[in-house]
């Protein structure tokens, strides 16, 4: 049993956290926002008033929280410094690899170790303790942290060095928007010539067009029980998080000079459709956009 400090308690981290505490380990979390201190509190887990006071006692400390920012002012030299010597820092935020690197170089100045390992699998997989987690760092930070992970995932997985797992995070986000932007003009095309929804739906998952967002997070309200779209596109992931992450495969490309015209497509797709107030909603919402059921600036 471990003493864990759990940072960001939204969608993704609430889950996750309750998955501790149902693993026996001792949780102690914090989060801006009381909605989600109090649903720690009653999975079992305690509520503390700020992040340093969740962290200084803490084995591990983990953070789920929106983005590259966040994390940076979070993990500041002074934070890092109140940790007990040799504290485990897992971050699963999906950030830049940039600032992964820069608080791994601070962890290790201090003596103490931190991994990122960013997550996929959404919000089912977070509350199922199924995710995917994608890891960069050390590895025998990696082998340390691998039995707390396994509280809350299924898969996981060694990308390589501090920021490996924030690269390989970021290409899979990239694919991820760009099948369910095509998945969802596929469903669309074939809604305007009379298909069922549902059926087409079935028809494409036996077939050759078979993907994720098909098989787990179908956008088409009604044909999937547990998908956002089924519940008016919320508590999933959402459209400014999947414009960040696009945004972040982006720069990647920038740097490195490689070419990424669909996912170039697919972040000018997201970033219009939350400057047309979509950007709280989940992102397979994406598909009312493509149909024109709900015009921007209308
Ligand atoms: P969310 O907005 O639901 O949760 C973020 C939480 O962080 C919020 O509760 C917010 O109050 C809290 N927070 C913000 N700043 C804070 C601070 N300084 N101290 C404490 N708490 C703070 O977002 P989410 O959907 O849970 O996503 C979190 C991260 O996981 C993001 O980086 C996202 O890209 C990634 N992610 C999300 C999904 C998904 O399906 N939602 C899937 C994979 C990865």
């Amino acid at each position: 049993m471990a003493n864990i400090a759990f940072i960001g308690l939204g969608n993704m981290g609430g889950p996750m956290a309750a998955n501790l505490v149902q693993k026996n380990h001792n949780v102690f979390g914090f989060d801006l926002s009381d909605h989600a201190l109090k649903a720690l509190v009653s999975a079992g887990g305690k509520a503390a008033g700020s992040a340093l006071e969740a962290a200084k006692e803490a084995d591990v400390i983990i953070s789920m929280l929106p983005s590259g920012k966040h994390v940076s002012e979070l993990y500041s030299e002074e934070f890092i410094g109140c940790l007990k010597p040799n504290t485990l820092i897992i971050d699963s935020s999906t950030i830049d690899a940039v600032t992964a690197r820069s608080v791994a170089t601070i962890a290790a100045s201090k003596g103490c170790k931190m991994i990122d390992a960013p997550v996929s699998g959404g919000t089912g997989g977070a509350k199922a303790g199924t995710l995917t987690f994608i890891v960069g760092g050390k590895q025998e930070d990696f082998e340390k942290a691998r039995p707390i992970l396994k509280c809350m995932g299924q898969n996981i997985f060694y990308a390589g060095q501090s920021g490996a797992g924030q690269v390989a995070k970021i290409c899979n986000n990239m694919l991820l928007a760009i099948h369910m932007i095509g998945t969802s003009e596929a469903i669309n095309l074939g809604i305007r010539h009379g298909l069922d929804p549902k059926v087409l739906s079935e028809i494409m998952q036996k077939s050759s067009g078979k993907n994720w967002s098909l098989e787990v997070y179908n956008p088409y309200p009604g044909v999937m029980e547990n998908s956002p779209a089924s519940r008016e596109y919320s508590g999933g992931f959402a459209v400014d998080l999947m414009a960040k992450d696009l945004g972040l495969a982006a720069e990647a490309g920038l740097e490195t000079k490689t070419s990424t015209p669909l996912g170039n497509t697919a972040l000018n797709l997201y970033r219009m459709w939350s400057e047309a107030g979509n950007g709280k909603i989940d992102f397979s919402s994406i598909i009312q956009f493509l149909n024109g059921e709900l015009k921007v600036n209308n």
